[in-house]
C-alpha cells in the first residue's frame, strides 16, 4: 500500500535512474525512538523505498544516520529501521569513517566532515519524518542532511552558530554540499508540537517527494501552516536563489497545498530576528533580554533517569548532573546556554520543558 503510493509519487516526478547505481538512504532517526512516536522516519516507509530501488534495479542500496548521542546500531534497532534495512537486504550501515569535503562557496563553511559513505555511493535519498522542530521551527529533508555528519560533531556547529539565521546559512552550505537526488517525505503520521523529539503524532496522511529538497520543505512547512518565508532554513535558500527564488514556480502534478493545509496544526511559535538586539546592545543586556525573551530550556527532575544524553550533547557545557538530589537532579547554567535545545531533542523521557517560565 505505502508501496504503491511511493510509486506513484515517484513517477510523477523526477526520480532518479538507480539502476545498477549505489543509493544511499538517509532517514531521520535522531537518537532513536519506537515508531509510533513519530520521531524516525517510520520503517516500513524505509521498507517500501527499499522495494521500489530493488525493482528499479539498484546495485547497492545502504542506509544510515547518525544520532546525535549513542550508538547509531541502539538507535536503529529501537527506532525498527536497522531490522527493516537487513530484512530486506539493504546494508545497514553505521557511520565512522569521514571524508572531509570541501564548500568552496559555503557562506559558513568551507568544508565538512561528512559520513566517507556518502562521497562513495552514486546517490543520495534524503527520508524525513514530517516534524516541526524547536530550535528551526521545522525540520525536513534540508535539515535532514545534518545526520551526515557523525556523531556528536554536530553539536559544535551550535556552539559556532548560536543565532538560528547562522546555523540556517551553514545548512544551507551542507544542502549545497550534498545536493541529495531525491527525497521523500514521511509525513503519514507526522509530529507536532515541541518537535523534534518530544512532540506528539498526528495522522496526516501525506507523503510528499521531489528532486528538489528545498522546494519539497517549502511545500511540507506551507501545509502544516507556516509563513514559510519565516523558517530561517527557507529563507536563506530563496535568498540565494538557486533551489528555489520568487521567480520559480513549484509544480504539483498530484495534489495542490492548498487543498491540504492543515490549520490547527501545533506549530512552533516563530520568533522575531535576535540577530539584530544581538548586533545593537551591548553583551551583558543582550544576555539579560536572551534569558527573559528566548524561550529557554527547565529541567523536571520528574521522570528525569539520569541518563546524561543532555550533558552529553550540550555543546556550551551548561548543564552539570546533581546526584543525590531528589528535587533537582539537572542544573544548568542559563548564562552560558546558547538555546540550541539539542537538550530537548535527545531526552528520551520528555523531561526537559521548553519555555520562558
Ligand atoms: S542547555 Fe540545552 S539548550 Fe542550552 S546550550 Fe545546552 S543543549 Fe543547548
Ligand atoms: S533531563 Fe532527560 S536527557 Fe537529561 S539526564 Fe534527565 S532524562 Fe536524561
Amino acid at each position: 500500500m505505502i508501496q504503491d503510493q511511493i510509486e506513484s509519487i515517484i513517477q510523477s516526478t523526477s526520480f532518479p535512474d538507480v539502476f545498477h547505481k549505489s543509493v544511499l538512504l538517509k532517514p531521520n532517526m535522531l537518537s532513536g525512538s519506537e515508531p509510533d512516536k513519530a520521531v524516525t522516519t517510520h520503517p516500513e516507509f524505509i521498507r517500501a523505498v527499499i522495494r521500489i530501488l530493488k525493482i528499479r534495479g539498484a546495485a547497492r542500496i545502504v542506509v544510515g544516520d547518525s544520532p546525535g548521542v549513542g550508538s547509531a546500531d541502539i538507535a536503529g534497532k529501537k527506532s525498527g529501521i536497522k531490522e527493516v534495512a537487513e530484512a530486506e537486504g539493504a546494508e545497514w550501515t553505521v557511520f565512522r569513517e569521514v571524508t572531509r569535503v570541501p564548500c568552496p562557496s559555503g557562506k559558513k563553511q568551507k568544508q565538512f566532515s561528512l559520513a566517507s559513505i556518502s562521497q562513495e555511493v552514486d546517490i543520495i535519498i534524503s527520508l524525513p519524518k514530517m516534524k516541526t522542530h524547536k530550535m528551526m521551527y521545522f525540520t525536513g529533508a534540508v535539515k535532514n542532511l545534518f545526520g551526515l555528519i557523525p556523531g556528536l560533531k554536530k553539536s559544535r556547529f551550535h556552539m559556532n552558530f548560536p543565532e538560528k539565521e547562522d546555523f540556517a546559512s551553514m545548512i544551507v552550505d551542507l544542502f549545497d554540499t550534498v545536493r541529495p537526488a531525491y527525497s521523500l517525505m514521511d509525513g503519514i503520521v507526522s509530529m507536532e508540537g515541541p518537535g523534534p523529539g518530544n512532540g506528539y503524532p498526528r495522522q496526516t496522511g501525506l507523503i510528499l517527494g521531489s528532486d528538489n529538497a528545498a522546494a519539497l520543505d517549502w511545500t511540507a512547512a506551507d501545509i502544516m501552516g507556516y509563513k514559510v518565508s519565516s523558517i530561517p532554513i527557507l529563507h536563506e535558500i530563496m535568498n540565494r536563489g538557486e533551489w528555489l527564488s520568487k521567480e520559480m514556480t513549484i509544480e504539483y502534478p498530484a495534489l495542490h497545498p492548498d487543498t491540504l493545509k492543515i490549520k490547527d496544526f501545533k506549530r512552533i511559535h516563530i520568533l522575531k530576528d535576535t540577530g539584530f538586539f544581538k548586533k545593537a546592545v551591548p553583551a551583558v543586556v543582550y544576555n539579560t533580554l536572551k534569558n527573559i525573551y528566548i524561550p529557554r530550556p527547565f529541567f523536571k527532575a520528574s521522570p528525569c533517569i539520569l541518563c546524561q544524553n543532555c550533558i552529553e550533547i550540550c555543546p556550551a557545557d551548561a548543564l552539570t548532573a546533581l546526584k543525590d538530589n531528589p528535587g533537582k537532579k539537572i542544573n544548568i547554567d542559563y548564562h552560558s546556554c546558547i538555546r540550541c535545545y539539542c537538550c530537548h531533542e535527545v531526552c528520551p523521557v520528555d523531561a526537559i520543558r521548553i519555555g520562558r517560565f
